[in-house]
């Protein structure tokens, strides 16, 4: 087999994907283009599988390296790509992400599981001094200065079946919550994915509030959500009633010792309309003595949802901070404003997952298949920049 490359990354995108038409045309908002949206479209995933991090980076690639196996036809300046991502139409790409994910999906890419979930989780990125726009929240020091802003956003990703897929983020708008964000996303992606494309969403405590739970009953896919003292009734009834029994269950995960509490029968707080609700709690004990608890609240039947499976359910939820915040931000440039525009930021977002996509489809699923190893993240990124040329090879 020839070694990874650019090349074949793009062949792959292009037609194992299905993503040429979304490449030809990603949403231009431009009034008379000359560099074609397609180059611009590839290089914005380019620049994040290379992870340059930088629009200046991503100019000087393009102007350096023989753009043939770099998968373009054209060089252009960073102002090209800053007046390219204001104008682009983030929907067009959020489309190409979700029909990406249900060929995915048909193409069996998901590990079998009767449980595929979506996680939504909140951050912060794009930490600037420069003037604030629209999408910029103040930092405070302790006295209540303004230091600095950041922007912050809610995203989405596939969790629970072997391979963690982020698909969408909303930015959170000016005296926007996090879980006001998380309900647009949430209804968006079930709406565009379809009812039967998840089995459920797991959330952190900031989005146990009544609004967004609602909201998943609405779209119909049962949540699982982290309960802290956010609910303080809930939690200290949580607390007066498994606080002094023995566990249900005992099991081991990896080398840890769980022990797991699990009733359906707890009362709703004031605004949820749930007629009860759930609640799991654990204590996972590890080898060297360290104990962690945390309590989940659901509203899956006990019928439905057993209490291991409830465990590994509430446990997924580390998948959008591991696969998606930390390695967006360390590795792949999320931190990072390449141009300081409301518009810009979320479509640079929104193809550094596409980017992602592509980058763990291809070298977790198809590089893989027969008995090739699975490269890491590094040794596909090490191995695409060794095959790439300077650019004065171009002529020979
Ligand atoms: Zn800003």
């Amino acid at each position: 087999m020839k070694g990874p490359s650019l090349q074949s990354i793009f062949h792959y995108a292009c037609f194992n994907l299905a993503l040429k038409p979304f490449l030809n045309r990603p949403g231009d908002g431009r009034m008379q283009p000359e560099i074609p949206a397609s180059n611009l479209a590839w290089a914005l995933v380019l620049g994040a599988l290379l992870r340059l991090n930088s629009a200046n980076r991503l100019e000087w690639l393009v102007r350096s390296a023989d753009r043939t196996a770099l998968g373009l036809e054209r060089s252009f300046g960073d102002d090209a790509l800053a007046y390219f991502t204001e104008r682009l139409d983030p929907d067009v790409i959020r489309r190409c992400l979700v029909a990406t994910l249900k060929l995915a999906k048909c193409n069996k890419v998901f590990d079998e599981t009767a449980f595929l979930g979506l996680a939504l989780d909140g951050t912060g990125a794009g930490r600037t001094t420069q003037a604030a726009c629209r999408l910029c929240h103040p930092v405070k020091d302790a006295q209540g200065r303004v230091t600095s802003r950041i922007h912050q956003f809610v995203m989405i990703s596939v969790v629970g079946a072997g391979i963690t897929l982020p698909f969408d983020i909303e930015p959170c708008q000016p005296g926007d919550s996090e879980y006001g964000a998380g309900k647009r996303l949430l209804k968006r992606a079930v709406n565009q994915l379809g009812p039967r494309f998840a089995d459920y969403a797991v959330a952190d405590a900031k989005f146990a509030t009544a609004p967004f739970l609602h909201t998943a009953e609405a779209a119909g896919i049962p949540i699982v959500a982290r309960l802290k003292s956010n609910l303080p009734e809930l939690s200290a009834a949580v607390e007066s009633r498994f606080g002094c029994r023995p566990p249900q269950t005992t099991f081991m995960f990896g080398e840890d010792r769980i022990e797991v509490w699990d009733a359906d029968d707890f009362d709703p707080w004031e605004n949820l309309d749930w007629p009860t609700v759930r609640v799991l709690r654990y204590q996972q004990h590890k080898p060297n003595g360290t104990v962690i608890q945390a309590d989940w609240l659901t509203n899956f039947s006990l019928a439905r949802l057993g209490t291991r499976t409830f465990f590994k359910l509430a446990k997924s939820r580390w998948e959008i901070e591991n696969q998606g915040f930390n390695e967006g931000k360390n590795l792949y440039g999320m931190e990072h404003i390449q141009h300081h525009h409301p518009n810009s930021l979320l479509v640079n977002w929104l193809f550094l997952l596409l980017a992602l996509m592509i980058e763990r489809l291809y070298r977790n699923r198809y590089l893989h298949r027969g008995t090739h190893p699975v490269l890491t993240a590094m040794q596909l990124k090490d191995t695409l920049w060794l095959n790439l040329r300077p650019a004065h090879a171009d002529s020979s």
